[in-house]
C-alpha cells in the first residue's frame, strides 16, 4: 500500500464521538490510522491540502462511527467458531464484518477439551494471517463454555457443562489468546480461574450461574468484573430462594445493579428482551458499563431452519425463524442478527440517544476488552476500523485498518 492510496477522507454527514454527535465532519485516515477528525469549518485550510489521489467517501447526510466491536459471538453465515477450522472462522467473521463488526471475539461453547483446543488454534491462525478480504479482526477469544452452572445451561449441552480444574484451563489459558474468560461464580474451581484468568489480562465474567450475592462477592474480590447476557440464563431472588432457602438473597441482578466497577451486556435483538429491560439496563448501568452484543449463532443471513449450537458435529439442534433462535424447550437460543440490527433495534425501542448506542457497540466493549487504546472510538492514532452508516442506521461501506472491506 503506497502513501496515498493509504488516503481517505470521510465528509458530507455526522461522525458519532462517545460523548456526542459531530455535525458536518472531516474524518481522515491514512496508512490504516485515524489521523484527524474535525468539523469541516475548523478544517478548511487542512482540506485544500488533500492529496490529489486521496478517496473521499461521501456520508451522504449519514453517519460515520467506530467499527462495532462484538465481545460475545458464535458464529454467523452458517459458521459456528466451534467447527474449529478456519474455514469457519473467516465465513462469521466475514458475515460480521458486512454488519459492521470491525473486531470480535469468537466464544467457546459447552465442547470436549480436544473441541476447544482446535477453535483455539483455528482462531489463532486465522488471527495472525488475517487480510481485510477475512473481514472481523479477531481480538482474542471469550472463552465462555463450558464452565457453566448445571441449573442455567440454557440452550448448551448440560452433559458437557463441568467445573474447571487447572489441568484443562491451563491448556487454554497457556495458547495466550484468551482475552475474555467466563466460569459461573459458584463452581468448585471458579477462584482458581479467575486468578489464572487475571494473570492472563483477560476481562473476566459470569455467566450461565445460579451465583449468590455473596458468591458474586467473592468472584469480584477474585477479579470478575461483568456478567454475561443481562437476565439471560442468571440468577435471581427467586432462582436463589429454591437454591438456598431463606431469608431471601441478593441474586447476580441486584450485584451488578448495585456495584458500579460491574458491567453487563444485552442482547438487543428485540426479541430476548423488551423495550424497557433495554432502556432500565441503560439507566442503571450507564454507556460505560453496558455493552451491546450479538451473541450470534450461525444461522445469520441464513434461511430459516434446523442448525446446531456450537460445533457442526456434536452442537445441540436448534430451529431459527429467522428473527431468533430457539431450542427444543422453547427457550431461546440465542441471536441470529448482526451488531447493525442491535443498534437500530435500540434505536427503535429506547430512547437512549444514538452516541450512547454507538459508544455501547464500540468503546464500552473495547474499555472492557482491555483494546480500546486501539479501537473503539474515532479518535486520532486508532486503527481506521469505520463504518459508514446512512441515516436509517443500515450499513453502507466498512473500512477495516483503512482498507475497503468489499461487502
Ligand atoms: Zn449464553
Ligand atoms: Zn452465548
Amino acid at each position: 500500500m503506497t502513501l496515498t492510496d493509504g488516503v481517505r477522507i470521510f465528509r458530507g454527514g455526522t461522525a458519532i464521538l462517545p460523548d456526542g454527535l459531530l455535525e458536518d465532519a472531516f474524518v481522515e485516515c491514512r496508512d490504516g490510522k485515524i489521523t484527524s477528525v474535525a468539523s469541516r469549518g475548523s478544517v478548511a485550510d487542512r482540506s485544500k491540502r488533500v492529496p490529489e489521489n486521496a478517496e473521499i467517501i461521501d456520508l451522504k447526510g449519514g453517519y460515520i462511527i467506530p467499527g462495532f466491536v462484538d465481545i460475545h459471538v458464535h458464529g454467523a453465515g452458517g459458521a459456528d467458531f466451534m467447527d474449529g477450522t478456519v474455514d469457519a472462522v473467516r465465513t462469521a467473521c466475514r458475515t460480521h464484518a458486512r454488519h459492521g463488526t470491525t473486531t470480535l471475539f469468537p466464544t467457546t461453547t459447552t465442547g470436549t477439551c480436544e473441541e476447544i483446543m482446535q477453535m483455539l488454534a483455528a482462531c489463532s491462525e486465522a488471527q495472525l494471517n488475517w487480510t481485510v478480504a477475512n473481514g472481523s479482526t479477531i481480538g482474542g477469544v471469550h472463552l465462555y463454555g463450558p464452565f457453566f452452572a448445571k441449573d442455567k445451561t440454557g440452550c448448551h449441552s448440560p452433559e458437557v457443562c463441568r467445573d474447571p480444574t487447572v489441568e484443562e484451563t491451563n491448556k487454554y489459558f497457556k495458547t495466550g489468546i484468551i482475552k475474555i474468560a467466563t466460569c459461573a461464580a459458584e463452581l468448585t474451581g471458579a477462584a482458581a480461574f479467575y486468578r489464572r484468568a487475571l494473570r492472563n489480562g483477560c476481562l473476566i465474567t459470569c455467566g450461565h450461574s445460579n451465583a449468590s450475592w455473596t458468591e458474586m462477592d467473592r468472584a469480584f474480590k477474585a477479579g470478575m468484573r461483568h456478567v454475561d447476557h443481562f437476565w439471560c440464563a442468571m440468577s435471581s431472588v427467586s432462582s436463589i430462594r429454591s437454591r438456598l432457602g431463606v431469608p431471601m438473597q441478593g441474586s447476580m441482578l441486584e450485584y451488578v445493579l448495585s456495584n458500579p466497577e460491574m458491567s453487563t451486556e444485552v442482547i438487543a435483538d428485540g426479541c430476548h428482551l423488551a423495550g424497557e429491560l433495554l432502556q432500565f439496563a441503560w439507566r442503571m448501568k450507564t454507556s460505560s458499563r453496558l455493552c451491546l452484543v450479538t451473541d450470534s449463532n450461525r444461522a445469520v443471513d441464513c434461511p430459516p431452519g434446523r442448525y446446531r449450537f456450537g460445533s457442526s458435529k456434536t452442537g445441540t439442534w436448534f430451529e431459527s425463524d429467522g428473527k431468533a433462535g430457539w431450542a427444543g424447550n422453547g427457550s431461546l437460543a440465542s441471536s441470529v442478527q448482526g451488531m447493525d440490527h442491535m443498534v437500530r433495534t435500540m434505536h427503535r425501542m429506547t430512547s437512549v440517544p444514538l452516541h450512547d448506542i454507538v459508544r455501547m457497540s464500540s468503546l464500552t466493549p473495547a474499555e472492557r476488552a482491555g483494546v480500546a487504546h486501539q479501537i473503539g472510538s474515532l479518535e486520532v492514532g486508532k486503527h481506521a476500523d469505520l463504518v459508514v452508516l446512512n441515516r436509517n442506521l443500515q450499513v453502507k461501506h466498512v473500512f477495516l485498518r483503512g482498507q475497503r472491506f468489499k461487502t
